[in-house]
């Protein structure tokens, strides 16, 4: 009786891992496709200065959507790419894409653009870049790439160095989601990011006194480290006013703005630009 269940649960196991299995190579295959019938596009979140009030940089965030499954997230998307390779392509797509993007905006708003440890361990992510600027016409000043710190991790030499190439040249170099994951101080003394982004799991908590010691003992560590920190997630007033609190320079999230299509974040780019009547002033980072 015991034995017949415990075959019949084995089964139903196998066959829901199958089936998952199938969906996801299926969605891998979709994902091909959709690299072909360019059904992949970017929207765009502004990074705010807390000092000036004004649009820093914006961040290039890709949106897919399936013919028949509508929007999948990112987060289910990205990481297949990474494990099918597809990444890489579709890395340098959104390079191209979000530089030439990036020439329609005030002059010194600086385009970010996540770029996966996949795409920089199988190498050629220093020609996409260089080749994105060229095609532009971008000045590599207005280029931020994120990147997470897992390529951080051992066998990262080759990766740095050519970050340091980038970055000789202009373009500037934000640690992504800092505080998850495998994070650990001693990797900010491996590479000197412009930008810390603060994960939003400790502006979620923010309200948390602890959550907030964490926020300002990184503030701390970035400032003597030179290195600016960006409060990623921020959808309240009240946390805005507590981040500002502890010190962050740089806010990005819904309470400022949802990630937008190209042409909305074209008018609200705009829109700041005209108000303030001093284009020079939207260059401040
Ligand atoms: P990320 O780089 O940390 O991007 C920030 C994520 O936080 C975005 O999620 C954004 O929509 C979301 N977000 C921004 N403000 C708020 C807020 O106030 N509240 C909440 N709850 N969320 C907020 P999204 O667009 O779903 O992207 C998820 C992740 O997928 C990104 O995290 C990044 O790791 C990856 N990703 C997205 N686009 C690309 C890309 O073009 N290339 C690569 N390699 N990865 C990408
Ligand atoms: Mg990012
Ligand atoms: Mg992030
Ligand atoms: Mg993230």
């Amino acid at each position: 009786e015991a034995k017949a269940a415990g075959r019949g649960a084995y089964r139903s196991y196998n066959a829901d891992t199958g089936a998952r299995i199938a969906a996801r190579s299926q969605l891998g295959l979709d994902m091909k496709e959709a690299v072909r019938r360019g059904d992949y596009r970017l929207v765009y979140q502004p990074v705010i200065d807390l000092k000036t009030g004004l649009v820093v940089s914006c961040e290039a965030l890709m949106r897919w959507s399936h013919p028949t499954r509508g929007e999948v997230s990112p987060a289910e998307f990205i990481p297949l790419a990474e494990e099918t390779g597809l990444i890489v392509p579709l890395g340098t797509w959104a390079l191209r894409e979000a530089c030439r993007e990036a020439r329609n905006w005030p002059e010194g708003v600086k385009v970010a653009v996540n770029v996966s440890g996949v795409q920089l361990r199988r190498g050629g992510v220093e020609a996409a870049v260089l080749e994105a600027l060229t095609l532009s016409g971008l000045p590599p000043q207005r280029l931020k790439l994120e990147v997470t710190e897992s390529v951080l991790l051992d066998d990262g030499e080759a990766i740095l160095e050519s970050l340091h190439r980038l970055r000789q040249r202009g373009v500037a170099v934000a640690l992504d989601d800092f505080g998850t994951g495998y994070s650990s101080l001693s990797y900010l003394r491996r590479f000197p990011f412009d930008k810390i982004k603060l994960d939003r799991a400790f502006i979620k908590d923010i309200a948390d006194p602890d959550a907030a010691a964490i926020v300002r003992a990184v503030v701390g560590i970035g400032e003597r480290l030179g290195m600016g920190i960006v409060a990623e997630g921020v959808e309240t007033a009240e946390q805005l006013e507590l981040v500002r609190q502890e010190g962050c320079q740089q806010v990005q999230g819904f309470f400022f703005s949802r990630p937008l299509p190209p042409k909305d974040m074209q008018s609200y780019l705009n829109a700041a630009y005209r108000s303030r009547g001093r284009p020079s002033v939207v260059a401040a980072e």
